[in-house]
C-alpha cells in the first residue's frame, strides 16, 4: 500500500460521483458542496433523523447478532426496509438507466452528504456522542462496503489512494499453501479464487498478533476481505481525527441561534431512549433490598450487595450507584441516610459526613458546580476501568470472570440455556445483549430493544413488577413534540414560550 500516495496526508482523498454511477460509499472529507443549503434547516433536520434511525437500527441489531453472523445482512436489510430506509444502504445505481431513478439517487446522495455532516457536528460536543457517532458510522460504512461491487470498491480506493499491492500469478502459486496454512478457517478453493494482495505486516498488526495471516519477509498475504477490514480502519481513524479536531472549534457553528438547539436536539435523539428518570423520593432506603433482587440490573444488585455485605464502596463504584439510586428517585437525604448508615458501620459516621456525604451532595447538584448529574448509561460503564482489589463496579458481563457469572446468574434463576446464549455473547463483547437476555429470561417478557441503561432495565422491571410491561413508542412521542416544538421556533421566532421549551429538551444533552 503506498502511503505516500496519500491526499494532505490524511490517507483519504476526495469521493467522485459521476453521470454513470453513483454510490454512497464516502469518506466525507469535504462539506462544501452542501453548505449553501444550510440555511435550510428542516430538511437538514429530515436527512439527520433518518440517518440517526440507521445507526440506531445497525446498533440495535449489532448487540444482538454478530456482524459475522450469515443472517445479519438480511436481519439489517429487513429492518431498514420495515423504516423505509432501504435506499440509504443501496449502494451503486446506474443512474443512466431510469431518469426517476436517478434523480431519487442523488436526492439519498445528497441527504446522505448533509446527515453525516450534520451529526458530525451534532456528536462531536461530548467523549460518549464522539464514541457512540464514530461506531455506528464506521459500522454503516463498512455494512455498505461490503454490500459494494468489487468493481466499485476497487474504484473507491483507487479515488482515496487506498491500494495494495496485487501477488501475481506465478508468486501467488508459489505461497498458496502457506496462505492456506496460515487460515484454516477459509478454503482453499476460496483463496484460490480469490484475487490476492500484499501489505506491511505493520498494517494488519492484529491479524499478526493473532497468527491469521501469512507472513514473508515482512509482508502480509491477504485476501480481499482483509482489504476491506484496512479501508474500514482507515474510514474509523479519518473519521475519529476529524470529530475531535471539530469538537475544538463547533462553538464557532454552534453560536447559530437556530442551529445551536437542533443540534443538540439531534444529539438528544440518541441519548433519550437510554433515560427514564423517576421524581424524587419515588423509593426509600427500606426498598432496596428487594428492589435490588427484582428489579436492579446485575451491575447494580452487585454493588448493592457489595455495600451491604462490606459496607463500604469505592469512588467509582460508589458514583455510579449514587447516580442509578438518584434516576430511580432515591432522595438526597435518603442517599445520605442509606450510604451514611452503611459506611457507619466500619469507618464511623464522623469520617462519613467529612469524606464521604459531599461527593453524594455534588452528585445530585447540591456542591460544586451544581450540574444535574444523570445516571451513566451501558457504554459508560462498560468502559470504566476494570475494578482491582476491593473496587466493586463495571458490568458484570465485562467484568467478572465466567464461572463467577454463571453462579451469579444461576442464583437469578436464569435457566442453564440462557446461560449459554449469555456466555456467547460475552465472548463476543456482546455485553448489553447478554443483560438483555437475563432481563428476558427472569421477567417472561420479550423486549423489543436493548438494555442500553441500567435505569432503563430497572423502569422494564417495575413495569413487569407493576403488570403494565407493555412498552409504549417513546420514540414518535419525542419525536412530534421535538418537531412540533421546532416548527413553532421557525413559524415564531420571537415566541420565547418556544425557545425555553426546545432550550429544555436541549439541556438534557449538556452533563
Ligand atoms: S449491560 Fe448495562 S445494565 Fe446490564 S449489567 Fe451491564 S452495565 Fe448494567
Amino acid at each position: 500500500m503506498d502511503f505516500s500516495k496519500k491526499k494532505n496526508g490524511s490517507g483519504v482523498a476526495r469521493n467522485r460521483s459521476n453521470m454513470e454511477r453513483i454510490t454512497l460509499l464516502d469518506m466525507y472529507e469535504d462539506s462544501r458542496d452542501i453548505l449553501p443549503d444550510f440555511c435550510d434547516i428542516e430538511y437538514f433536520y429530515d436527512a439527520a433523523y433518518k440517518r440517526l434511525q440507521i445507526l440506531q437500527c445497525i446498533e440495535e441489531l449489532s448487540s444482538r447478532i454478530s456482524r459475522k453472523d450469515n443472517e445479519y445482512q438480511d436481519k439489517l436489510l429487513a429492518s431498514l426496509t420495515s423504516k423505509s430506509l432501504r435506499h440509504w444502504v443501496d449502494i451503486t445505481v446506474e443512474v443512466e438507466k431510469a431518469q426517476k431513478r436517478a434523480d431519487d439517487r442523488r436526492e439519498t446522495k445528497r441527504m446522505d452528504l448533509i446527515s453525516h455532516f450534520t451529526l458530525r457536528l451534532a456528536y462531536c460536543q461530548s467523549e460518549e456522542l464522539r464514541r457512540w457517532f464514530l461506531q455506528w458510522e464506521t459500522e454503516l460504512f463498512r455494512f455498505r462496503l461490503e454490500r459494494e461491487s468489487t468493481e466499485m470498491v476497487q474504484a473507491f480506493q483507487e479515488d482515496w489512494n487506498l491500494t495494495f499491492d496485487a501477488v501475481s500469478d506465478d508468486e501467488k502459486l508459489r505461497v498458496m499453501a502457506s496462505v492456506a496454512a496460515a487460515r484454516p478457517q477459509t478454503s482453499v478453493a476460496v483463496i484460490a479464487s480469490s484475487c490476492l494482495h500484499k501489505v506491511h505486516f505493520s498494517m494488519v498488526p492484529d491479524m499478526v498478533a493473532k497468527r491469521r495471516v501469512y507472513v514473508n519477509k515482512g509482508m502480509a498475504y491477504l485476501l480481499p476481505e482483509d482489504t476491506r477490514s484496512i479501508v474500514v480502519a482507515e474510514f474509523r481513524s479519518y473519521l475519529s481525527r476529524v470529530l475531535t479536531k471539530l469538537s475544538t472549534c463547533s462553538s464557532i457553528y454552534l453560536k447559530d441561534d437556530q442551529v445551536a438547539p437542533l443540534m443538540k436536539l439531534l444529539a438528544r435523539r440518541q441519548i433519550q431512549a437510554e433515560r427514564t428518570f423517576r421524581e424524587e423520593g419515588s423509593v426509600s432506603p427500606a426498598d432496596l433490598d428487594q428492589l435490588s433482587k427484582d428489579a436492579f440490573p446485575l451491575c447494580m444488585s452487585m454493588m448493592h450487595d457489595n455495600l451491604r455485605g462490606k459496607h463500604h464502596l469505592k469512588h467509582t463504584g460508589r458514583l455510579a450507584y449514587t447516580l442509578f439510586l438518584k434516576g430511580i428517585g432515591l432522595s438526597m437525604d435518603d442517599s445520605l441516610k442509606f450510604f451514611g448508615q452503611e459506611f457507619a458501620k466500619s469507618i464511623g459516621p464522623d469520617k462519613f459526613n467529612k469524606e464521604y456525604a459531599y461527593a453524594i451532595r455534588h452528585s445530585y447538584g447540591k456542591e460544586g458546580k451544581r450540574a444535574d448529574y444523570r445516571p451513566y448509561n451501558c457504554m459508560k460503564i462498560v468502559n470504566l476501568h476494570n475494578p482491582s482489589g476491593v473496587e466493586c463496579h463495571g458490568c458484570p458481563y465485562k467484568v467478572l470472570d465466567p464461572d463467577a457469572l454463571k453462579v451469579r446468574l444461576r442464583s437469578y434463576n436464569v435457566t442453564a440455556g440462557v446461560i449459554n446464549d449469555v456466555m456467547s455473547d460475552v465472548k463476543n463483547s456482546n455485553y448489553q445483549a447478554a443483560c438483555t437476555k437475563v432481563f428476558e429470561c427472569r421477567s417472561r417478557v420479550v423486549l423489543n430493544t436493548t438494555i442500553v441503561h441500567p435505569n432503563q432495565y430497572y423502569e422494564e422491571s417495575v413495569k413487569v413488577l407493576q403488570g403494565t410491561s407493555q412498552l409504549q413508542s417513546q420514540d414518535n412521542k419525542i419525536e412530534k413534540t421535538v418537531v412540533k416544538t421546532y416548527k413553532k421556533v421557525k413559524k415564531e421566532p420571537e415566541n420565547q414560550e418556544a425557545h425555553e421549551e426546545i432550550e429544555q429538551e436541549a439541556r438534557h444533552v449538556d452533563d
